[in-house]
């Protein structure tokens, strides 16, 4: 849809960021756009809708993305943090970065078998929202499907991560 193309156009290519040779894909000004944000929202709910009890967002930009879907599907939201800011922790998974490993963790705030929706904002290689999928695993919680706002076809995460719905693919 013309609302979807647009808002496609508001996500900024940032050549060399972090790293020389990067493109580095900067959803904020999507975000800033009421209508665009709004669409979004709207499409990554949509073949999902009356599917999920919880949204889960990836630390840091899925939160963003995650309190929005939540709010518009009228379900809650539930963090999925880097190592060492929960105070609660109750599963942590490790993954592999290019360089060096990180680790995620999680709180048990939800009851097992409740259906969450996982989300993100790209996926690039996988190995974050494959580690978010494990993390739901750990804790006995259904996973309802996963989200991101742009796939990096490219780099063929969803080899790792399995079906995710991407809003936009480039
Ligand atoms: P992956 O684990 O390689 O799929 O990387 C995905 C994670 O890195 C997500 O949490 C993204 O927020 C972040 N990421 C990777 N590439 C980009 C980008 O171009 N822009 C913004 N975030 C990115």
């Amino acid at each position: 849809s013309e609302a979807l193309a647009h808002a496609e156009s508001l996500i900024a290519g940032i050549p060399d960021f972090p790293q020389p040779g990067v493109l580095f894909r900067d959803i904020s000004p999507l975000l800033a756009d009421a209508q665009a944000l709004r669409t979004v929202v709207d499409a990554v709910i949509e073949p999902f809708a009356g599917q999920f009890d919880v949204v889960a967002g990836i630390e840091a930009r899925g939160f963003m993305l995650a309190g929005a879907v939540a709010i518009a599907a009228g379900v809650g939201m539930a963090p999925i943090r880097k190592a060492g800011k929960l105070p609660r922790p109750a599963a942590s998974v490790s993954y592999a970065l290019e360089y060096g490993t990180a680790e995620i963790e999680m709180s048990d705030d939800l009851e097992a078998g409740t259906r969450v929706l996982l989300v993100d904002d790209i996926l690039a290689t996988g190995g974050t929202l494959r580690a978010g999928q494990h993390l739901l695993d750990e804790l006995g919680l259904q996973l309802a499907g996963t989200a991101v706002l742009m796939e990096l076809v490219e780099l063929q995460g969803r080899a790792v991560c399995g079906p995710v719905h991407s809003v936009f693919r480039v």
